[in-house]
């Protein structure tokens, strides 16, 4: 289903003005679980792909009466690659788990509504300085920005926003910086009021990115160098921490096992999401209470969200109390 975003959104690596995400629904015993897959081509997936898994996956689900969370382990070790498809699938039965135990998700999770301090930030995507002036006055509600960086005019980027809000910053340069710049810009950014950096370097150049880290102060967060589980130790010594994501790890049990992992090499979580509707937004804000950095805005850039869910109310964020995720569809 393709969802309109109200304008383009670009960043350093890619961009986009329609998610073709694939929304599903999973019935069992008259109850039904919603899920999502946001497929991103960057990591090899789109609409397509995802169908194919999906009807690769239906015979498994006909006729058999789920043992629903080992059903959710053994659909990711049953394909391969395709965490979107998987993602989707995960979302719809942890919709139903919590339907069937009458729990909303972090519950069933034995994890609790975010923390009251829990805010996520909103992004400013790359583009005209007006635009970025424009974007930053209508994110007012919200106390952090997440900047994207990664183009030729990061200062000027930064100097616009400054003008108009000294509030904390997050920024994002997806892979956009050599690593001379990297270091030369982390340590201007942080007297410009920044709390962290999200992947300055390309994916696969963690040597470099833990030469950068030796000689800024600023933490250094792993996005695109991070999809699951298998990629974290190799990260320990080149990122402060990892943003996780369901679209890239494959789902709701392995962001769970992704955040265990993280936490023994002492790596901060920050939880992220792609462009997707309130289904997979609210499922992965369920898992809140056991991130530190919260960057759950993806359905705020879309024109019709087709369904409600998650309640964002000056930045904080807040689950919805019924079981399962917890999402509406919108009439
Ligand atoms: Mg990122």
């Amino acid at each position: 289903m393709p969802l309109k975003l109200k304008k383009v959104f670009r960043v350093a690596n890619s961009s986009k003005s329609i998610a073709d995400n694939v929304l599903i629904k999973l019935s069992h015993d008259e109850l039904t679980g919603y899920g999502e897959a946001a497929p991103s081509e960057f990591y090899g997936e789109n609409s397509q792909t995802v169908i194919a898994t999906l009807n690769s996956i239906k015979e498994y689900f006909s006729g058999i009466l789920p043992e629903l969370t080992s059903t959710t382990d053994s659909v990711g070790e049953k394909i391969a690659g395709n965490y979107a498809a998987k993602a989707a699938v995960s979302i719809a039965l942890y919709d139903l788990i919590g339907k069937r135990l009458n729990l909303p998700l972090h519950q069933v999770l034995g994890l609790t509504q975010p923390l009251s301090g829990s805010l996520t930030s909103v992004t400013i995507g790359i583009d005209s300085l007006p635009e970025i002036q424009k974007s930053v006055e209508a994110a007012e509600e919200f106390p952090i920005l997440k900047v994207k960086l990664g183009s030729e005019n990061d200062r000027e980027i930064i100097e616009c926003i400054r003008k108009i809000t000294d509030k904390p910053l997050r920024i994002d340069a997806n892979e956009g910086w050599c690593r001379d710049e990297a270091v030369e810009k982390i340590n201007w950014l942080r007297g410009e009021g920044v709390e962290l950096v999200e992947q300055p370097l390309p994916a696969d150049e963690i040597a470099d990115t833990a030469w950068v880290r030796e000689r800024v102060s600023l933490p250094i967060f792993a996005d695109e160098s991070v999809k699951t589980i298998h990629d974290i130790p190799k990260l320990a010594n080149a990122f402060d921490g990892i943003n996780i994501k369901l679209m890239k790890c494959g789902g709701i049990t392995a962001a769970l096992r992704m955040i265990k992992a993280a936490r023994s090499p002492g790596l901060s979580i920050m939880l992220g999401c792609f462009i997707e509707s309130s289904i997979a937004i609210t499922a992965a804000a369920h898992l809140s209470a056991a991130c530190d950095y919260l960057d759950l805005d993806g359905h705020l850039f879309l024109v019709d969200d087709p369904f409600t869910g998650l309640q964002i109310k000056r930045g904080r964020i807040k689950l919805p109390d019924s079981p399962g995720i917890g999402v509406i569809k919108r009439e």
